[in-house]
């Protein structure tokens, strides 16, 4: 049996009609950009979040370095400010996180992460902090919502902002109840077709709650323009196209159900693992969306010190996996010259050596998600009950 990581063609299958429609009138009234496609998403995604604003970009990174400057730091929009502003991020993340926040011309100060969940570790943000540091950007690694509570009092204690990322994240919330990605003063979501929620191309938005944000956003994405060849500011092109729009709009109205069957894979997952002892499986949730804090399995992470020899045996098999992430972003060379090295984050060494991310989204079947279970219990010797 070939089991994918990800079947996006099952996606495509699933809701057919509906996504060839959106392209159908999409070509009919010929709105590209901009459009009401692109306005009707973003009140909806507002709405499935619980914020006020939202603004399609052109991918989830645009998000991110728009977000930054709109909240004035590293901003050469109006002014040339060379001054290095900091940013506090997690050290494991995907490299966008990093790479946002270099490509406005600040630094990343990274800060090593739980080994439970893989987010940020709370109690090392404050000694990473100096006079230069302007935000914090915690990531909703995996699909699981940061605790933001605890990172709310460190902002406001040292008057930082919060950019929360949240591309893995959708529809995931925090310990009180909140989605992830409404908590920051601004956050950046990513529809990259491997994600929750993905689009079929590049795609992100901005969610935020503040009006002077959204709307300085809204005129940079378009050229710096509200008015045709009016220009106050000098912005940049970063749209979301209507087409895009349109089948976001169509997947959006399944994402609870997406997410659940999420959640139903990692607890079966965990159900028919936990007797392995070489295995360390994520924690577990509720069995139900919507409830507090629940993780909704963006990836779903094992660790295992045999990680190599397990992915090679399950590729064997016919089995994907995947690796989120091989190689600390402060060990690539495009980081060659920053001063951090890997002695610094230990629990970001651990987790790059033995971390394996198995099979899990929507449309992962109940055969597949079986065969990938006897499979991996092959590996280390315990039989399968049939
Ligand atoms: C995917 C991702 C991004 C970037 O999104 P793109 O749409 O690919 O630009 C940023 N941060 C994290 C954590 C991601 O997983």
């Amino acid at each position: 049996m070939e089991v994918e990581f990800l079947n996006l063609k099952r996606a495509y299958s699933e809701l057919k009609k509906e996504f060839d429609d959106v392209w159908l009138s999409t070509n009919q009234d010929s709105s590209y950009l901009l459009g009401n496609r692109l306005e009707s998403f973003e009140q909806e995604f507002a709405s499935f979040l619980g914020v006020r604003y939202v603004l399609g970009v052109a991918n989830g990174l645009d998000a991110l370095k728009l977000s930054i400057k709109a909240l004035g730091i590293s901003n050469n929009w109006n002014q040339s400010d060379n001054q290095l502003d900091e940013i506090i991020v997690p050290a494991h993340t995907y490299i966008a996180s990093w790479l946002a926040i270099s490509d406005v011309g600040a630094k990343p100060v990274p800060v090593d992460v739980n080994i439970t969940d893989a987010l940020i570790d709370i109690d090392k943000i404050e000694k990473a902090i100096t006079k230069n540091t302007k935000a914090i950007m915690p990531v909703h690694l995996y699909g699981k919502a940061c605790n933001m509570e605890a990172i709310l009092d460190i902002a406001k204690k040292y008057n930082l902002k919060i950019i929360e990322d949240a591309a893995q994240a959708h529809g995931a919330t925090d310990k009180v109840g909140n989605k992830a990605g409404t908590l920051g003063d601004i956050s950046a979501f990513s529809f990259y077709p491997g994600k929750n929620l993905g689009c079929f191309g590049d795609g992100g938005c901005i969610a935020t709650n503040d009006k002077k944000l959204y709307d300085v956003i809204k005129q940079v994405r378009n050229y710096g323009s509200l008015q045709k060849y009016v220009h106050d500011i000098a912005g940049t092109n970063s749209r979301l196209d209507d087409l895009q729009a349109g089948i976001l709009s169509v997947k959006l109205k399944r994402i609870d159900e997406w997410n659940q069957r999420r959640i139903d894979i990692a607890n079966t997952y965990h159900r028919e693992l936990s007797e392995i002892n070489e295995l360390v499986l994520p924690e577990i949730f509720s069995t139900k969306l919507n409830n507090i804090h629940q993780h909704v399995y963006h990836v779903f992470p094992i660790y295992c010190n045999r990680r190599d020899d397990l992915q090679k045996y399950l590729s064997s098999q016919g089995i994907g996996t995947n690796i989120h992430y091989p190689i600390p972003i402060y060990k690539q060379k495009a980081y060659s010259n920053s001063e951090y090295k890997g002695n610094s984050f230990p629990v970001t060494e651990k987790i790059c050596a033995n971390t394996l991310s198995l099979p899990i989204g929507p449309h992962l079947q109940e055969e597949e998600l079986n065969y990938c279970i006897s499979k991996i219990k092959d590996f280390f010797g315990y039989t399968t009950k049939v």
